[in-house]
């Protein structure tokens, strides 16, 4: 068991200023819920975000600015995947746009079918491991292998939030 209070972002890149010779890597710049299992990956591309940065003819845009803005990018898609699953429970308080909950659900059904397909969830460690993009879940082939399995009678899973609370 353990406890986290939230998931946290910290956007350095739209700073105006910000102190020559520092930069935030990391959890301090973006920490998550440990269940979707990111922050080590996350840690990753944000050193491959410096180092490409470093490696970039200088520009009049500060180092700082740059890393800070090839890092955000890096921490965009995990940080929906992550706020998108967690909006699912009830203790969330994040309305989501209409868009971003329909793709939720549709990312619910491939994590069920996940469950009895092994093409399934193969894609869905890629994913979930961030080393294919989300866009693979929409490919046609994909959807209608996750449909197939899905109009099976699979077993319904506890509302969200059940198992933990009852931990
Ligand atoms: C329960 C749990 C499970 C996780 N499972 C996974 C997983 O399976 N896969 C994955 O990718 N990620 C996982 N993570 C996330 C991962 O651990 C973090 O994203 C990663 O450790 C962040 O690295 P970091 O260097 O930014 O911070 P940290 O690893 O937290 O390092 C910060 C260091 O700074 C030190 N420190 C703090 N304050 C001071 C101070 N004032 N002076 C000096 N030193 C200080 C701390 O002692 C610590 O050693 C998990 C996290 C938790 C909590």
């Amino acid at each position: 068991m353990h406890k986290y209070p939230a998931n946290a972002r910290r956007h350095y890149e739209r700073l105006k200023r910000f102190p020559e010779g520092l930069l935030v890597m990391g959890d301090a710049l973006c920490s998550f819920n440990p269940t979707y299992a990111q922050g080590m990956t996350v840690a990753s591309l944000e050193g491959l975000a410096l180092r490409d940065a470093l490696r970039a003819p200088a520009t009049s845009t500060p180092l700082w600015r740059r890393y800070f803005r090839a890092a955000a990018r890096a921490v965009d898609l995990p940080w929906s995947l992550v706020t998108g699953g967690d909006s699912s429970y009830p203790e969330s308080n994040w309305s989501q746009p209409l868009a971003a909950r329909l793709t939720g659900r549709y990312f619910t059904m491939v994590q069920r079918t996940a469950v009895h397909d092994g093409a399934v969830f193969a894609m869905f460690i890629k994913v979930q491991n961030l080393v294919e993009p989300p866009a693979a879940f929409f490919k046609p082939a994909f959807v209608l292998r996750v449909l197939r399995v899905a109009r099976q009678q699979l077993p319904q899973p506890p509302p969200a939030g059940a198992v933990a609370r009852a931990t």
